[in-house]
């Protein structure tokens, strides 16, 4: 990025004296936009040192925020001196010792100042035997260690202070410093630039940048908000006095950070609110009696509960924008038919995205097969159409003959017209990126320009309320919490491969005795290949441990292919087995979980294929090998594939075969065993994945919360939250002059990402 454009996002507002940024002597004022080449100390060779660390001006200098402190002590008597502490000390070099033999010659000193002594140790220190005699005065500044007994600091900073005071005797460490206890910043930094040197270039500047500072939020707002103004903000997160100041600052970064990106949300919200209409529909008391009586079960409460905000944004011309999360096997499905058939029942059209092919599939014989004489007419358009069929399909669709269409992306071209869509339904929205759901928004040419459809958006993978408030902040939000009675949950059990013969002669024995079916999930499809399927989303990881074995690849992961051969001639010996994964055509994998439906196949061997739709009440168990491969969120859904029938007589039982090597692995693997709640699931993978990855998978463009930490600021996200939502509802568009600068800000920040960028 070029520096220009760099201050444009500074929250930080440009000095008025413009152009005239290369003039800048040392003797003039600092001014925020003054390339960092000019400042006092940098020139031309440092400044390229902090170029690459991403500082071009003073401005993004002052925006390089410590990333932690060390505590510092200052200038200690020795018998005062804490272990583990950085501390100066001032002493007389009592005795010296070059120990060159070994493989790691040292100098070592002892100094003492007449209260204590300290041991001094210097690494490869050989040049120090000229430098340092008894006799001399040194001043130290290190870590205290405690080793056998004694005080020691390693490779300390050092000058002499004895004969002429203030020059470093050859020790290049400056006596003037870290006389006083404080909190020292530590600056991400470089190998030729270190953080002191950046400590020192931020002292020369700081007082007079910070002058220059301008506030986006007034006095009184922030006051109110009980935050620090913007300037003590960043004096405070560079010169912290106490650790309540690095706090105070710290929190008034991290709410610029939050109420940018919700000033973008409730905007975009409120354009999307004001500029679409969609159809308001009549969901009369017969037509919900009509809906219920087609479901085969009543609605849970929390159905219900769901139901009653989805229809209240139907019948309303402001198009519906909701997410519907509720967990695996919840009974979204329900609400999704009662939101369509809402649509058809008032003449118009419905449609439905799933994300892989299977799931569409599924969907439409479910839809179906409730929807049987009912003369709802359905259609399935997915890309293993032929043309013919596609183009016969997209006829219908165009001129109303279909009312309800369910489909994967290729509903999403723009070949495909609705003749009057009214809602649209998306299942599992996290397959979905966050361009797509725009594209789903711009209605199409010859739809009545500016009429969207009304938008629910289903996801099994439960969003924390922090992510959801954040990356899908302009969305409604409905939950399911509680699933539908008669399910218990499923057992997991975390083994080693020490038990893989046990695990799969007692799931032999199951499938023997009581007839109940398993699956059996592995990374990889055969040698060479994992598993492209569109029901894949969360690549595994890389960390490939090296022992093969029987039925492991090159790589020392399991595939479906050595695996089945390997179960047929062994523990499953007689029984049906399967192989599905998703490089079989569509129609031999319909077959296959036809097949498997209708019992007269005992196990499938599968990779993640199996993750979402495949419903199969009779499969009691599963074993997932590889399982430190998988993420957290993918192994809680391949787990809601098994225990979904209400009958069951045994218990569902999750086994994962893992062999876990990253801390990250393990933590996956401890939470999927402790908890079938997704809702903790989702706290947990977000806490173990981080924000970060998050954004940067799911919402790249959007600038990372620097500053942020989730769970920690939740609070300060509802904060920034509900101080975005109401400045947007009385100033729409922030005109209003005391939003001229924050919305200034905001543009520059995130208008391009949000879509925003043109308003006004
Ligand atoms: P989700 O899509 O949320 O994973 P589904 O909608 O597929 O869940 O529902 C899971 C199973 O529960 C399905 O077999 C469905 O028929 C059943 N189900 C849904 N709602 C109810 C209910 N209210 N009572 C009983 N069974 C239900
Ligand atoms: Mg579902």
């Amino acid at each position: 990025m070029q520096s220009d454009q760099r201050n444009e996002h500074n929250p930080i507002r440009l000095s008025a004296t413009d152009g005239n940024s290369d003039g800048g002597s040392s003797t003039e004022a600092v001014r925020l936009d003054q390339p960092i080449q000019f400042v006092k100390g940098v020139g031309p060779n440092r400044a390229r040192l902090f170029a690459r660390l991403g500082i071009n001006t003073v401005a993004d200098l002052i925006r390089h925020v410590p990333f932690r402190y060390e505590s510092e002590c200052g200038l200690m008597q020795m018998n005062e001196v804490p272990v583990d502490h950085i501390v100066t000390l001032r002493g007389e070099v009592a005795s010296v010792r070059w120990h060159y033999r070994g493989r790691m010659p040292r100098f070592e000193a002892s100094i003492e100042d007449g209260s204590g002594h300290i041991h001094l140790v210097w690494f490869h220190g050989g040049y120090l035997r000229k430098k340092i005699r008894p006799g001399m005065t040194l001043e130290v500044h290190g870590k205290t260690q405690r080793k056998y007994g004694y005080l020691q600091m390693i490779n300390p900073k050092w000058a002499r202070v004895d004969d002429d005071e203030g020059a470093d005797g050859g020790g290049g460490y400056d006596p003037s410093l870290n006389k006083e206890a404080r909190l020292r910043p530590v600056y991400s930094a470089t190998e030729d630039l270190p953080s002191e040197r950046i400590e020192q270039v931020i002292d020369s500047v700081l007082t007079e940048a910070l002058a220059q500072i301008d506030d986006h939020l007034s006095a009184e707002a922030c006051e109110r908000l009980e935050l620090v103004r913007l300037a003590d903000a960043y004096r405070m997160i560079h010169r912290p006095a106490c650790e309540e100041d690095h706090h105070k600052a710290r929190r008034r970064l991290a709410f610029d950070e939050l109420l940018m990106l919700q000033l973008g949300v409730a905007m975009r919200r409120h354009q999307w609110r004001i500029e679409s209409t969609a159809h308001a529909l009549d969901v009369t008391e017969t037509v919900d009696r009509r809906i219920r009586d087609r479901l085969p079960f009543t609605l849970t409460p929390d159905q219900d509960a769901v139901i009653s905000e989805v229809v209240a944004d139907l019948e309303v011309a402001t198009p519906m924008n909701r997410l519907l999360q509720g967990d695996v096997g919840s009974g979204k499905t329900a609400v999704a038919l009662y939101a369509m058939l809402a649509a058809v029942a008032d003449k118009h059209q419905a449609a439905l995205l799933a994300p892989t092919e299977l799931l569409a599939e599924q969907h439409y014989s479910t839809v179906c097969e409730l929807l049987h004489d009912s003369g709802v007419r359905i259609g399935l358009l997915t890309g293993s159409l032929t043309a013919g069929e596609r183009e016969t399909i997209h006829a219908d669709i165009r001129e109303g003959r279909l009312d309800l269409v369910i489909g994967t992306h290729a509903l999403l071209t723009d070949t495909v017209l609705f003749h009057r869509l009214a809602v649209l339904v998306i299942d599992e929205q996290h397959r979905f990126g966050v361009q797509q759901r725009a594209v789903l928004r711009q209605p199409k040419d010859g739809e009545r320009k500016g009429t969207v459809p009304h938008t629910l958006v289903m996801t099994a993978t439960p969003i924390p309320r922090t992510l959801s408030l954040t990356l899908f902040g302009d969305l409604d939000v409905s939950t399911i919490r509680k699933p539908p009675p008669g399910r218990s949950p499923v057992v997991t059990k975390v083994v080693t491969e020490v038990k893989r013969d046990t695990v799969y002669g007692y799931m032999a024995d199951r499938m023997r005795k009581h007839g109940e079916q398993s699956y059996i999930v592995l990374p990889l499809i055969d040698e060479e290949a994992a598993d492209g399927s569109p029901g894949e989303d969360e690549k595994l990881t890389s960390d490939l441990p090296t022992d093969e074995g029987e039925g492991e690849s090159r790589t020392g992961l399991r595939n479906v292919r050595s695996h089945l051969k390997w179960l047929e001639d062994g523990p499953f010996a007689g029984l049906t087995l399967a192989a599905i994964h998703g490089r079989l055509k569509r129609q031999t994998r319909e077959r296959i979980m036809e097949r498997f439906r209708q019992g007269r196949i005992d196990a499938l061997v599968a990779t993640t294929v199996i993750e979402v739709g495949v419903d199969v009440a009779n499969a009691t168990m599963m074993v997932i090998e590889n399982a430190e491969r998988f993420g957290l969120a993918q192994l809680h859904q391949l787990r809601g594939r098994i225990g979904r029938g209400t009958d069951q007589k045994n218990k569902a039982v999750c086994t994962l075969i893992a062999n876990p090597t990253t801390e990250d692995a393990q933590s996956r693997l401890d939470a999927i065993a402790e908890t079938t709640d997704g809702f903790v699931i989702a706290e947990r993978d977000f806490e173990i994945r981080g924000m970060g990855e998050i954004f940067g998978e799911r919402q790249s463009g959007i600038a990372p919360l620097k500053s942020v930490t989730f769970p920690d600021d939740f609070d300060l996200l509802n904060l920034a939250r509900r101080e975005a939502f109401d400045r947007i509802k009385d100033d729409p568009d922030l005109h209003g002059a005391e939003h001229t600068l924050l919305r200034k800000r905001l543009m520059k920040l995130h208008g391009a990402n949000l879509g925003i960028g043109d308003v006004g």
